[in-house]
């Protein structure tokens, strides 16, 4: 496995630890794939504090094969392919649990961050009631990425941001991981669709995920006027928003009147100053969406399984190529999603 061994280094080691076990209600998995995040970058490179203690093996994005149960783990049986949700140790009887949204219970820990529980390893313990049964013709990579990368976006585009056709939907980070998947969405959804991009080398691969229009502009330029000449001076109905502070003030001015501005990544620990009636006194909303649940996955892998969707996977990597899967994703030249692949 792989883990980090301090809290703000930027150093990824390999190491050798004994194989887990399965405690009441766990399986083990041995890991076929798992997607490298850039929540895995922020948890590696200390902007993200809140529930990290180092050291810790990274990974919340994985499917494999389970290779032992402990007592009640539910249907789940040896040999069976499985992929996870982001979250372990829901409570299942909070508002949130019974609500449909257990990745805002209160117990609920990401996988990855707190003790070491992540997927870039050899095997990994999970709750065996944050996992799904992949259908057939679905891979490992696919897979692996279903509830992070993809149930993030449907998570966003279908229950927060209710795209409906005719709506005009602003993907920003577009050539991202998730945003690859949230422009793929937005358009199933019926939206019309604007991709934005800092990448020259990433606006073929959108058109071919949907997107109707590719906003193309250099770092620090002010797309916002770009948006407006697409929508006929509107500006859009929606807003996927991959990015956070660094696009925010651009991305305020592309939103139309009665918008929904949906917050979903934040890519720096930086704060953002912004007038409450900027957004208020034209009637936008702002709402947010994190992680996936388990329903949710299942209606994932259900997509790709149908091929309604496809996952956009970068490569795949042996688990000694962490660091440089990190660096892809970091820099932001991976197209789409890089994954690792522990037995490779
Ligand atoms: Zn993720
Ligand atoms: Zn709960």
């Amino acid at each position: 496995m792989v883990r980090t061994p301090g809290a703000a280094t930027t150093a990824l080691q390999l190491e050798t630890l004994p194989d887990p076990s399965p405690g009441p209600g766990q399986l083990v998995l041995e890991v076929e794939a798992c997607g490298v995040c850039f929540h895995d970058v922020v948890t590696r490179n200390g902007t993200l504090k809140a529930g990290i203690v180092p050291p810790f093996i990274p990974g919340h994005e994985i499917c494999g094969t389970v290779v032992a149960l402990g007592r009640d783990t539910g249907g789940v049986v040896v040999g069976q392919r499985v992929a996870t949700t982001q979250r372990a140790h829901v409570c299942g009887t909070c508002r949130h649990c019974t609500g449909g949204r257990e990745p805002l219970c209160a117990e609920a820990v990401f996988l990855g961050d707190a003790g070491l529980n992540g997927g870039y390893a050899e095997y990994v313990t999970l709750d065996a009631g944050m996992v799904v049964p992949v259908p057939d013709g679905v891979g490992p990579d696919a897979a692996a990425i279903a509830a992070c990368a993809i149930g993030t976006m449907f998570h966003a585009v279908r229950e927060v941001g209710r795209v409906a056709p005719g709506d005009t939907v602003l993907v920003t980070g577009a050539g991202g991981g998730l945003g690859m998947h949230g422009v793929q969405l937005a358009r199933l959804a019926g939206g019309r669709v604007l991709a934005q991009t800092t990448s020259l080398s990433k606006v073929g691969a959108l058109h071919a995920a949907g997107a109707h229009d590719v906003v193309l502009h250099a770092r620090g330029e002010d797309f916002s006027g770009a948006v407006k000449d697409l929508t006929g001076g509107d500006g859009v109905d929606v807003v996927i928003d991959n990015v956070g502070t660094p696009l925010f003030q651009p991305t305020r001015r592309s939103v139309a009147k009665a918008g929904r501005w949906v917050l979903v990544g934040q890519l720096t620990g930086d704060f953002v100053p912004f007038n409450p009636a900027q957004i208020f006194l034209r009637g936008v909303s702002l709402l947010s969406a994190t992680s996936t649940t388990r329903a949710e996955l299942r209606q994932v892998l259900a997509l790709l399984a149908r091929g309604a969707i496809r996952a956009v996977l970068d490569r795949a990597l042996p688990l000694s190529a962490a660091a440089e899967a990190h660096g892809l994703v970091e820099a932001g030249r991976a197209l789409g999603r890089v994954t690792l692949r522990p037995a490779a």
